[in-house]
């Protein structure tokens, strides 16, 4: 069996978390997990309850090199579809579209463990987390955006405040009360353009 990224060269056995039996890349230290070998392993495993909401968590991963370049399954030479696991810096999963045999390039599966995400594989690959993870992805970005505009003080507070609100029974009606602080700003800027024309300094005309 070869390895997906590097064609020439032979996986050696190797194994992950106890006994997880996998074929590891001498060059590219990437494993491949045979499907079969990862349901046998997978239900003996404790279930988490992680959801995709892990892109907070500040885990420096720099992905391989290799992470970008597609591969072939090196069991049945099958496109391997890729799945995006958001970290600050992204990387991606691969598994066989038809054998269902995972590639985790290095460093991959031990990020994996730490989120707790290594016992549930297949799911990264549904259309449903895929969602969820863009979602986390679209909120993230939106809070960089926050903090960049208001400086991390400011923002801290308005992140607290909108957690405090987002729990409170009446939090809309708090929300509606900020919303309306802004439309009123709004509404006196518009009406103190629009009133200058009838200003009599600024009309002459209205003097005589
Ligand atoms: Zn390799
Ligand atoms: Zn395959």
């Amino acid at each position: 069996m070869q390895c997906p990224k590097h064609k020439t060269v032979e996986l050696k056995s190797h194994k992950v978390t106890g006994d997880l039996a996998t074929q590891q890349c001498d060059t590219c230290t990437g494993i491949w997990i045979p499907a079969v070998e990862y349901e046998a392993w997978q239900p003996t495993q404790p279930t988490s309850t992680n959801k995709p909401n892990f892109i907070s968590l500040d885990i420096n991963f720099e992905p391989s090199e290799f992470d970008a370049k597609a591969g072939l399954c090196p069991e049945c030479g099958s496109y391997l579809a890729r799945a995006r696991v958001n970290l600050s810096k992204p990387f991606y999963v691969e598994r066989c579209s038809s054998c269902a045999g995972i590639w985790c390039d290095r460093g991959e599966w031990e990020i994996l463990e730490k989120l707790e995400l290594h016992t549930k594989i297949p799911q990264l690959f549904s259309s449903k987390w895929q969602a969820q993870m863009r979602e986390v992805h679209q909120s993230q970005s939106e809070r960089q955006m926050v903090i960049n505009r208001l400086g991390g003080e400011l923002a801290n507070r308005l992140f607290e405040l909108a957690d405090t609100l987002e729990k409170h029974e009446h939090g809309s009606f708090a929300a509606a009360y900020i919303m309306r602080r802004f439309d009123k700003d709004r509404i006196s800027i518009d009406s103190n353009s629009k009133a200058k024309p009838a200003n009599p300094e600024a009309n002459p005309s209205v003097l005589k």
